[in-house]
């Protein structure tokens, strides 16, 4: 396999002398979202059950995290985090290990066709540019096979913009600004300026690309009433014992030291073990909501200030009964790009009927500006869009409005990752770097082919708990994950080409 490209000069922690008192156990696992369930699973199957999963909520999901929604009699469970299966399998190829998950549990889903079913509307009422909306669906066809090949031919990366526009796609009117951001902004929650071309191009292809190893094209939503995260917590049932798992204990300070790796928590008490995977999200990391004693190295600080957090936001409206489209999304161009654009139908045959239940997305810098408002202005501003798209309908008051805040969440910081094209290979490598060989990262952003997804966070999970298993079973034997120590690519300003 080819990565973007990255210098050489890795370095290999040193072992450290395993020498003090004994750890409360072998293995922390900080945090209990997918990435830490599968790392706990690995070492499980490996024969190793001295581990503790430390968790801040009051349950297991992580950002796979569900809410009651609705009028009294009228409620659905409905996701706020992560609700697709993003990619399931083609025939006998390679097959989304959530969607494994998924079948093994029974999980509700419904099939959700992102092109296929669609309604065009813009500042003025409905109006049909459907033509656009599918010559953006080509342009970013093009855009990913073509930062694809770039991956593949070693080129130095840009920001999908530029990508973009060498591909010729130069978006103009409105609509066609609507139509890319369909495309582009409400999958990465960033702006194609904020997003590298190889990194957005080789996540894509990864997933949805079947041709350049993906699952498949389809997305499936939970429409499960026990929540999405019933999957993991199921999953979770068939091995963790009570004891092994620490809930509604937040994580203030991680120690490492000769020794292992010790945790002070907010309620004052700490814990110890020989190795700890820290799996919380690289907002957390960012915003210094857990702080490291000694603070981390400055390959591992630069990794994790030099890859962005994206914010992903769904407001969900509940009404008397339906007045809108009946297909399952509908596109809203503004004068201004990403205000409430990408709107979704619950109540559809296969989804939730009869529940009056629609959903607004908001991503990147305008869903960070929602958080510092009000709820009330928030619903005044979506129901003054919903007032342009149906100029003839009297849009009633909602009976429900709600929409979460990842962002001002100390235990998120965001929704999920996204690749910034100043961030090569070399500084996601020291993103996934131990620190050592006692201090271990993993989740979603660590990823290097699915970062952002579900099933990123998966694989992480798995493989930090693979390496791990290896150092409890071979301790002189273990050595870290390699980091470099310097991350050096090509001069950006060089007098060669001064006459
Ligand atoms: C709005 C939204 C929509 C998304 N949509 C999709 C989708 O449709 N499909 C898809 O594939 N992916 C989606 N994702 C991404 C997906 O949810 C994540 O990639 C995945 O859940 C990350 O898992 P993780 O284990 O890496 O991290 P997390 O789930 O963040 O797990 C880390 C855990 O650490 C805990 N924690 C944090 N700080 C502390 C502390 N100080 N002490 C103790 N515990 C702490 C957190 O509570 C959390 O449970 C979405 C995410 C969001 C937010």
């Amino acid at each position: 396999m080819v990565h973007p490209p990255f210098t050489s000069g890795l370095t290999v922690p040193a072992r450290i002398n395993a020498t003090g008192p004994p750890n409360d156990c072998q293995v922390l696992i900080l945090g209990g979202g997918v990435a830490g369930i599968m790392a706990a699973r690995t070492l499980h199957q490996r024969g190793i059950d001295n581990f503790r999963i430390v968790e801040a909520r009051e349950e297991l999901g992580g950002r796979m995290k569900s809410f009651k929604f609705g009028a009294p009699g009228r409620e659905y469970v409905l996701e706020l985090g992560a609700d697709w299966i993003h990619g399931t399998q083609s025939g006998n190829g390679p097959s989304n290990p959530i969607y494994e998950l998924a079948r093994k549990h029974n999980l509700s889903t419904h099939p959700n066709s992102y092109r296929g079913s669609m309604t065009t509307y813009d500042y003025t009422g409905p109006v049909d540019y459907l033509d656009t909306f599918y010559s953006a669906v080509d342009a970013f066809a093009q855009l990913t096979v073509a930062g694809g090949k770039r991956v593949l031919r070693g080129f130095i990366d840009g920001t999908s913009r530029s990508g973009y526009s060498l591909i010729g796609a130069k978006p103009r009117t409105h609509h066609e600004v609507a139509a890319e951001y369909y495309q582009f902004d409400w999958e990465y929650a960033q702006t194609p300026e904020q997003s590298s071309w190889l990194a957005s191009s080789w996540a894509n292809n990864f997933t949805f690309n079947v041709d350049q190893g993906g699952f498949s094209a389809e997305n499936l939503l939970s429409t499960d009433q026990r929540g999405f995260a019933s999957i993991l917590q199921a999953e979770a049932a068939e091995f963790l014992t009570e004891e092994q798992v620490l809930l509604n204990t937040t994580v203030k300070t991680i120690k490492r030291s000769s020794n292992g790796v010790s945790v002070s928590l907010t309620d004052g008490s700490s814990l110890s073990a020989d190795y700890a995977l820290v799996t919380f999200s690289l907002g957390v990391l960012q915003n210094d909501d857990v702080l490291f004693d000694p603070p981390l190295p400055e390959w591992k600080a630069e990794a994790i200030h030099g890859m962005a957090m994206g914010t992903y936001t769904k407001i969900y409206l509940q009404f008397p009964e339906k007045f809108w489209f009946n297909t399952e999304f509908a596109l809203y161009a503004d004068h201004e790009r990403g205000w409430y654009p990408v709107w979704q139908g619950l109540d559809l045959e296969g989804f939730f009927p009869g529940s009056g239940i629609l959903f607004v997305t908001v991503t990147g810098d305008f869903a960070k500006r929602i958080e510092s408002l009000t709820d009330d202005i928030v619903k005044a501003e979506v129901l003054a869009v919903m007032r342009s798209m149906y100029p003839n309908v009297t849009i009633p008051e909602p009976d429900a409005f709600y929409f979460p805040r990842w962002n001002n969440d100390p235990l998120y910081r965001g929704s999920y990752s996204n690749w910034p094209a100043s961030l090569v290979s070399g500084h996601h490598r020291n993103l996934r770097a131990s620190v050592g060989d006692r201090l271990w990262f993993g989740g979603e952003a660590t990823s290097l082919k699915y970062y952002g997804y579900l099933h990123g966070a998966y694989y992480e999970g798995q493989r930090m708990g693979s390496h791990i298993a290896q150092c409890v079973e071979h301790p002189d034997l273990c050595v870290g994950l390699p980091h470099i120590d310097e991350v050096l690519i090509a001069q950006p300003y060089t007098t060669e080409f001064v006459m």
